[in-house]
């Protein structure tokens, strides 16, 4: 038995772009037209708030705006409403005005499109539109269950990020959660992939998680800063800026960001990211190694090792189960030596 969740490695031109969030103004913001143009921009440079109290977004809210789209069909409606999704999502929305009043303005307008939109400029299979409205373009697109939900799935994850200049971290991880909340195989930024899950070794799940869903870095910051030189930080900063899109060196940037990781752990740790058991799973083979990063609901405490050892039985396990300490124990690390300081 084998949890299916990291798949084939087909390849795939999968390009998506996003366009600041560009929202109609209402009761409680006032937009500053974010500029128009291709690529990442940060959503909350668009507006500034004026007034700072609604209610937090429940469930019920986000499932009422999509299953009272008249631009979905039913089958959109029911394949947006991610419950699991929205659970783990919904607290980090929460914590602020501004992330709530975008998701409320994402989830009630938003679209699942045929086509790309914008020809000749990129060779895309799909990408999310962010601005003036809402809308997934997946191209070959027809309705849910015509093949092209993997595209589809990262699409939508896109909209569940707050996209901001630290862009190396979208891409990667809108495929982790595609392939954790959707099933959709991760066959895409597999390289960027297992630099994600690194860092996520390394400074725990959380840090990464507010800044993609808030735009916060602060987190991240946090728990890196204190643990590089300067310079290292200063490295560290320029390659998670770097739009791994647009890029033309993205495997000298996956260097780099590797060799700035193996000093963040062994500074953290004292121990080289070969050393450690779950990094060395990552780097070796990810095929072999489940650990969910995003999706709580399955579960926070395992990873399934597949080998192909024979028993003396002759019995063929293919299967060994090994439990290991939680991600989340990662966080407790961090939050006892921030008291002890
Ligand atoms: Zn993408």
């Amino acid at each position: 038995m084998r949890l299916d969740i990291f798949k084939s490695l087909k390849t795939k031109k999968n390009l998506k772009l996003f366009v600041g969030a560009l929202v109609a103004a209402n009761t409680i913001a006032t937009f500053v037209p974010s500029v128009g143009g291709i690529g990442y921009e940060p959503a909350h440079n668009a507006y500034a708030l004026e007034t700072t109290v609604s209610s937090d977004i429940t469930l019920d809210e986000i499932r009422n705006m999509i299953y009272s789209s008249t631009k979905l069909t039913d089958e959109e409606k029911a394949y947006l409403y991610n419950e699991a999704l929205f659970k783990d999502v919904l607290p980090y929305i929460n914590q602020s005005e501004r992330m709530k009043f975008i998701y409320r303005s994402k989830f009630d307008d938003i679209d699942i499109k045929n086509g790309i939109l914008i020809t000749g400029l990129f060779s895309a299979n799909g990408l999310y539109f962010g601005n003036p409205s809402h809308n997934l373009y997946v191209q070959g697109y027809s309705n849910i269950g015509d093949g092209t939900e993997d595209v589809v799935a990262h699409e939508y994850m896109h909209a569940t990020q707050d996209m901001d200049v630290y862009n190396f971290f979208f891409e990667p991880t809108a495929e982790m959660l595609s392939n954790e909340y959707y099933g959709s195989e991760a066959d895409t930024y597999l390289a960027e992939i297992k630099t994600i899950k690194i860092l996520m070794e390394t400074i725990g799940a959380e840090p990464i998680k507010q800044y993609i869903y808030t735009g916060d870095f602060s987190m991240i910051e946090e728990r890196v800063k204190p643990n590089l030189d300067e310079e290292e930080y200063a490295e560290f900063l320029e390659c998670v800026k770097e739009d791994i899109l647009k890029s033309d060196h993205r495997g000298l940037t996956r260097h780099r960001l590797r060799g700035i990781l193996e000093t963040l752990h062994y500074n953290i740790y004292g121990v080289h990211l070969k050393d450690d058991e779950v990094i060395s799973r990552i780097l070796d083979d990810d095929e072999t190694l489940v650990r969910p990063y995003f999706n709580e609901g399955l579960g926070d405490s395992y990873y399934i090792v597949e080998t192909s050892k024979t028993s003396k039985s002759g019995d063929n396990s293919d299967v060994e189960y090994h439990y290991l300490a939680p991600i989340s124990e990662k966080e407790e690390f961090f939050t006892q030596s921030h008291q002890l300081n």
